[in-house]
Formats: structure tokens, sequence, C-alpha cells
């Protein structure tokens, strides 16, 4: 056989399994078949293991491309998270809540808690396990939300932001409570919520409780109409303890203060008052 006429299957065979967009058929098949010739399999098996691998390559892919496209500001997930720091979370809902069945069944979750308890840390574990699942999945401080719908708005493309939040299965506003939103921003947002209702569902952080949540969006009328939306199938995750990161911060300082203290050269972190020197 002449070096063109051996070539020439190959470069075919590329060619078609790119255009089937088959890429880990095309880069494996050849490591595979060397494998199933020195094992002995036959070829059903063969072209079955190519097949599974693909298949999971391709899974992989997608898991990499709803975390890419939530655009979560870091990757947590709930292995890394210690449960017996805060006692009031109810640890068997959280792992409950991994599976995402809520999703499926397009309840809310809301987890309210003083700063540095751990609330983003859990909305960011339950997002990248609903990535995980193959769920399309959004997340975004509620200022961050309403900067981008004024904007979409002054941009004449709020339809498109709004369907576009309407159709992910999870949406997740963090911190919502640090800003009060103007009156357009929390119409805005309301509306997002208001069109998510019962057909996909969202996760909602605060640091206020629901009593406060007129102070955020002005209207006692508007947070009325919102809770009773949110609320309607909920699961409520109570984050009430003292800080994380202080505690954190205060076991450190209380390891270094029997070393060396360094007084005068202090920071505070701006959201729970950490000192850090
Ligand atoms: P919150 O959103 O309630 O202000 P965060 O989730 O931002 O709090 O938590 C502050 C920091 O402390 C983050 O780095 C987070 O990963 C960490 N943290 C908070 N609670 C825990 C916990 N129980 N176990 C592990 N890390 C935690
Ligand atoms: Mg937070």
């Amino acid at each position: 056989m002449s070096t063109t006429e051996t070539a020439k299957p190959e470069l075919l065979l590329a060619h078609h399994l790119k255009k089937l967009k088959l890429p880990t058929f095309l880069s494996e098949y050849d490591k595979i078949a060397r494998l199933c010739a020195q094992d002995g399999v036959d070829h059903p098996r063969y072209l079955l293991r190519l097949a599974e691998l693909e298949l999971i390559e391709r899974e992989r892919r997608m898991v990499e491309r709803r975390i890419r496209a939530a655009r979560f500001p870091a990757t947590k997930s709930l292995d890394s998270f210690d449960f017996k720091a805060i006692p009031t979370l109810n640890k068997m809902l959280v792992i409950e809540l991994a599976r995402c069945d809520y999703v499926e069944r397009r309840e809310n979750i809301i987890a309210l808690g003083p700063s540095g308890t751990g609330k983003t840390h859990i909305a960011l574990g339950l997002g990248l396990a609903a990535c995980q699942r193959g769920m399309t999945v959004g997340f975004a401080t509620a200022a961050g939300l309403v900067n981008q719908l004024i904007e979409a708005r002054d941009e004449r493309r709020l339809l498109r932001l709004q369907s576009g939040l309407g159709k992910l299965k999870l949406l997740i506003v963090d911190e919502l409570g640090y800003v009060p939103l103007s009156p357009v921003g929390a119409e805005l947002l309301f509306e997002v919520f208001s069109q998510r209702y019962e057909r996909g569902s969202t996760i909602v952080t605060s640091n206020l409780p629901f009593e406060e949540w007129t102070s955020v969006f002005g209207s006692e009328r508007l947070t009325g109409a919102l809770l009773d939306r949110l609320t309607h199938h909920v699961h409520i995750l109570e984050m009430n303890s003292d800080s994380y990161r202080l505690k954190q911060s205060k076991s450190r300082r209380h390891k270094s203060s029997r070393s060396e203290p360094k007084p005068g050269n202090e920071t505070v972190d701006p959201e729970t008052g950490e000192v850090t020197t």
C-alpha cells in the first residue's frame, strides 16, 4: 500500500469526526484501538469505549461552560464549608438542597444572617452543585444586577436581558440589603423575581430580616408583593452566628499576640469591622 492510500482514510475520518463534533473519538480512537487489540476486545466494545469517553468529555465541557456562564465571583464548594461553625444552619437541609431537586420543583432559597456567616459561600456551593448537574445558573449581587438592568434599559436591551434571566434554571441574587435601591432599581428587581415566579429557582442572600426589606425596596406594597412570590415555595437558611471571618482572624491574632504585637498598623474591613494588622 502506498503512503497516500494509508493516509487518506485517516484524513477523511478526521474530517468527518470534526464535522460530527466528536473530538474525543478523533483524539482517542488510535490509542483505544491499540489497547483493545492488546486486550482482545471486539469491535462493538471498542466503539462503546469511545462513545463513553466522548459522552464523559462532553458532559465535562458542558459543566465547565455552565460554571463560566454563571459568573461566580469565586469557586466555593460545600465540601469546604464547616457546618460546625454555624449551628443555626440545618446541615441536612443544605445537603438535601445540594441534590438540586428544589430547582426542578422551582422552589426558592433565602439565606439570612449577619455579614461573614457564610451566606455567599453556601449560595456559591449550591450554584456549583446546580452547574454540575448541567443546569443553567446565574450569579449577581443585588446591586450589580440592578445596575445591569438599568444599563440594559438605557441601551434598549432590557427585554433581552429579562428574557435571559427568566430562562435560567437558577438565579442567585447575593447581598440584598447592603445598598438601598432607587425606585426604578427596586421596580426592575421586582420584575425579575416576578418573572421567575414558579418558572425557575432563585436564591437570595440578605443580612436583613424580612421586616426590614421595605428599607431596601422603598415601597411597602412592592416589598409585600415580592415577599409573597419569593416565599411561596421557599427554604429558609438561618445563618445567625458570629462572623466566621472575624472568628478566624481573632484566633489568628490570639496566636500571634503571644509572639509579637504590632500596634498602630491596623486596617479595618469595612464589611465586618474585622481589624487586621
Ligand atoms: P457572608 O456572605 O455571610 O458575608 P461569606 O460566605 O462571604 O459570608 O463568608 C466569609 C468568608 O468566610 C468566606 O471566605 C467564606 O468562604 C468563609 N466562611 C464563612 N463561613 C464558613 C464556614 N462555616 N466554613 C468555611 N468557610 C466559611
Ligand atoms: Mg456575602
